[in-house]
């Protein structure tokens, strides 16, 4: 085996023991490997991975998360240490939808996991809804955005497809959206939060209820009564009301 090759293999040996301890990669300098090119089909235009052109691949979270994992869709992708993907049931009655990874989650990869998800745990018991064992939690952009800014319009519209997927395989009752940015990318608007809460849209067929992001609520507390009649509202949809 040539130097290059050895070196290669110790990198990716490394890697595979990072994701098998950890479920992420360490910090460590980027990996550069060889890639080899793509091979050229009959027309001459180059072919993607195998299961793109498989009409039975089938369509898992796990598949999804996988594809998050490597993904290098968009910037974000260059300072991330963990993709965040989610994680809840499989069959949940609500997919709560957040902005995007903070550090805690981007260390941890997973969603809601620092102070906001603490309160976001909160918020969800007190209406009988828990990550474990009747929601899943995503969000809008799997990968932290520096310094914790907005994720950017040309970000949220590469990552988008994943959570398209997501609500597909997840089939939630409901949607709620947390903040302006889940809000606005999910139905499409340029409406504010204070605009959009109060009463469920329809989004192909799934209602969605947006309220205050947690973070929003704990930088201003008046948000917490209007938070809670949202999630008021949510619970008495998922007991049988109607969705207004
Ligand atoms: S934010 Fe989404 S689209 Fe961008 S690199 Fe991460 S997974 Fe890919």
């Amino acid at each position: 085996m040539d130097p290059t090759d050895r070196a290669e293999l110790n990198t990716r040996l490394e890697l595979l023991s990072d994701w098998l301890s950890l479920g992420c990669r360490r910090q460590r300098p980027e990996p550069v490997f060889r890639v080899p090119p793509p091979p050229e089909t009959g027309s001459g235009k180059r072919r993607g991975p195998e299961w793109l052109d498989d009409p039975f691949y089938p369509e898992t979270l796990e598949n999804i998360q996988n594809e998050v994992l490597r993904c290098a869709k968009c910037r974000l992708a260059l300072n991330r240490r963990c993709a965040a993907f989610g994680e809840g049931v499989l069959t949940p009655e609500v997919l709560v939808v957040g902005e995007g990874p903070g550090e805690e989650e981007d260390k941890q990869g997973r969603p809601f996991v620092g102070p906001a998800g603490k309160l976001l745990d909160k918020m969800l018991a007190a209406v009988d809804l828990d990550r474990g064992r009747n929601c899943y939690i995503a969000n809008v952009v799997k990968c932290r955005p520096p310094m914790n800014r907005d994720p950017a319009p040309d970000e949220r519209e590469a990552c988008l497809p994943y959570l398209e997927r997501q609500i597909r395989f997840l089939r939630p009752k409901a949607i709620l959206a947390l903040g302006r940015t889940a809000a606005q990318t999910l139905l499409k608007s340029e409406r504010g939060v204070a605009a959009l809460r109060g009463a469920f849209h329809d989004r192909r067929g799934v209602p969605v209820l947006v309220t205050y992001h947690p973070s929003a609520i704990l930088r201003d507390e008046t948000l917490k009564r209007p938070a809670w009649e949202d999630l008021k509202r949510l619970r008495a949809f998922l007991d049988g009301g109607t969705a207004p």
